[in-house]
């Protein structure tokens, strides 16, 4: 019902805006109590006006009652004092009169009507037995009363057993049945209403002011918030923007700072990374422009030296290229993991590959590789992308070894998770360093890396490899004695 109810006013644009429901929340909380009121306020003076007629013409109609005993009216009705009385009183009262005697049969009709008819209704067999009684016609405009003719002087010595004991025993000796007009009272009620109606309509406008000011007042932050971000959007300020208002508005600014924070984090690393990427670019560049400066600036430059410095200059272009792949790889590695390419690879064979390769640069250097594997693994991997990741490893434990060391990667797995270990007896890492060596141009030793042909992409793609496979990556080294890498990636790759 509640969700119903909240689709519909989704459906109705207008209603949608937080300034327009508050506008008629506040317009609904002004008007429902005035409404309320006024009609509270007339329904009372009504039920008032009636009570009081009902009780003034009781005591008349009493007063009448005993006249009509006392001059035997009952009897004969010619009587002129209790006929004018009687006439006085429908006139007051706009009313017509009715006296019925002990045999229901009405004896006078104020009007004229109805004498010699025989009345026998509710109202007057229970005035009968002594009670009068009320019945008040808000549609027709009257009220019926009936007031007992009780002869005091009989009843009062037969008064004391009540008339339900005395059974159907009548206590009146007749009955008048009178119905008064309530013109007057609806009358004073109509004015009574235009003039409460009047006074709505201007409270109304008021509260339609209010309404509107308190609807714009309240919803003043949110603007404010809209405003300041998209002054940032135009790029006026890039500071941290304040709306404190609310603790609504002061959350919305909140996210929206950080977020803000994050994208200024992103922007420098951006900036720094192109930096980083166009120093890069320009050393090998500035090397092969010195070669080919100093070959040009000689005169009959010997063969050899020709050799020599082309040979050089060759390198320098490997080593441009060598960069500007890793690069490719890393930048393909940024894209979204969505491009992962998830199938079921045997990873003691992708070892075996890796080392194969690598074996004969391992033994250049005269070291010794060595594959342990625990046991076989089966894992959803992406094959192209985890082979790149574990040559990494293997080929900085070899770059960075010493003449006749070892390296030797284990492979595990436990009912969750593979792991893959890479040790190396090399150089280490000093402690310092480890926490850097995942940054994208980082190198320990800058110019032993260029020596050895390391372009400080390596580790950085190797990690979002890993971390593409919702793995991890862990090192442990210790300087001049050697560095162990721990991959562990999921078995099952996590959807
Ligand atoms: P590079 O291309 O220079 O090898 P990487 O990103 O692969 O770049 O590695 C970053 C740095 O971490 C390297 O320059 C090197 O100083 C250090 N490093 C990486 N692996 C090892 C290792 N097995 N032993 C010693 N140092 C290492």
């Amino acid at each position: 019902m509640l969700a119903k109810w909240k689709q519909f006013l989704g459906k109705i644009k207008i209603l949608r805006s937080l300034k327009a429901r508050l506008f008629f929340i506040i317009l609904l909380a002004g008007i429902i109590p005035s409404t309320g009121m006024r009609y509270a306020i007339l329904q009372s003076y009504e039920d008032r006006s009636v009570s009081v007629r009902i009780a003034d013409v009781q005591n008349q109609f009493k007063i009448l009652a005993n006249h009509l005993i006392i001059y035997g009216y009952l009897h004969d009705t010619s009587s002129e004092v209790v006929n004018s009385e009687l006439d006085q009183l429908s006139n007051l009262y706009d009313g017509r009169v009715l006296i019925i005697d002990k045999n229901f049969k009405v004896i006078k009709d104020t009007y004229g009507i109805s004498e010699g008819k025989t009345v026998i209704s509710e109202e007057v067999i229970k005035c009968f037995k002594g009670t009068s009684t009320t019945n008040y016609d808000r549609k027709n405009g009257y009220i019926e009363i009936t007031t007992p003719i009780v002869d005091t002087v009989v009843s009062t010595g037969a008064a004391s057993p009540k008339p339900e004991d005395t059974g159907e025993a009548n206590l009146a000796e007749g009955v008048i049945l009178s119905s008064v007009s309530t013109n007057t009272i609806m009358t004073t009620l109509d004015i009574l209403n235009r003039r409460a109606l009047i006074v709505e309509l201007i409270a109304l406008v008021f509260i339609v002011a209010i309404a509107l000011a308190m609807a714009k007042l309240l919803t003043a932050p949110f603007e404010r918030v809209t405003q300041a971000i998209n002054d940032v959007k135009a790029g006026f300020t890039d500071e941290q923007i304040s709306v404190n208002d609310y603790v609504e508005t002061e959350h919305i600014v909140d996210a929206f700072n950080q977020l803000l924070g994050r994208m200024k984090v992103l922007d420098d690393s951006r900036q720094e990374f192109v930096s980083n990427v166009s120093h890069e670019l320009k050393t090998p560049l500035t090397s092969m422009k010195v070669l080919a400066d100093s070959l040009l600036m000689q005169e009959e430059v010997p063969a050899e030296l020709y050799k020599e410095f082309m040979t050089d200059i060759a390198n320098e272009i490997e080593r441009e290229n060598k960069i500007i792949n890793d690069l490719l790889s890393l930048v393909k590695m940024d894209k979204k993991a969505a491009d992962i390419n998830i199938t079921s690879v045997d990873i003691n064979e992708l070892l075996e590959l890796i080392l194969k390769r690598l074996r004969p640069i391992a033994r250049k250097k005269e070291i010794e590789i060595i594959f342990e594997s625990i046991r076989p693994v089966t894992a959803e991997v992406d094959e192209v992308k985890l082979t790149l990741a574990l040559s990494n490893l293997v080929e900085n434990a070899i770059k960075y070894n010493n003449p006749s060391g070892w390296v030797k990667v284990t492979l595990d797995a436990d009912h969750q998770f593979f792991s893959v270990e890479v040790a190396d007896s090399g150089i280490g890492i000093p402690e310092e360093a480890q926490e850097h060596i995942y940054e994208r141009f980082y190198r320990v030793d800058k110019s032993h890396s260029r020596e050895i042909g390391g372009t400080g992409l390596g580790l950085a793609i190797t990690r979002s490899v890993i971390l593409m496979h919702r793995g991890s990556i862990k090192v442990m080294s210790e300087e001049g004695k050697g560095t162990v890498f721990t991959v562990k990636i999921p078995l099952i790759h996590p959807v």
